[in-house]
């Protein structure tokens, strides 16, 4: 399946590599290494927030979040070309796997692992 939106991100991510001659820095193991970074940067967000502040981010906080939730996510775009893999297909895929690793008669209202249900 392809989206021409995620299509349009791909091509534009492979262009700013380009530019600048970065495509020889983009292996997969380099780009697995900078998505941890991001989401670690993500992390580093809501360390130390109450469960409330974090679902009531300043305007400032939701910016900052809202940056590091796209670098987050361009990088994943851009490992997935890499890796020729199409993250709307996966991403279907793998909600059909966990509906059946977690049917709702047995997990409804609980967070446990599907291994302890
Ligand atoms: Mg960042």
């Amino acid at each position: 399946m392809k989206n021409k939106d995620l299509e349009d991100l791909k091509m534009k991510l492979a262009k700013f590599a380009q530019d600048r001659d970065w495509d020889k820095f983009h292996s997969p193991k380099n780009l697995v290494m900078a998505l941890a970074g991001e989401s670690g940067e993500l992390v580093e967000l809501f360390q130390w927030l109450t469960e409330s502040d974090s679902q009531n981010l300043s305007d400032k906080q939701k910016h900052r979040v809202e940056e590091e939730i796209a670098d987050i996510f361009l990088y994943l775009l851009r490992l997935s070309a890499k890796l020729d893999i199409d993250l709307i297909e996966v991403a279907n895929s793998k909600i059909l796997i966990n509906e059946i690793k977690y049917p709702i008669e047995r997990c409804y209202g609980l967070s446990n692992k599907y291994t302890d249900l």
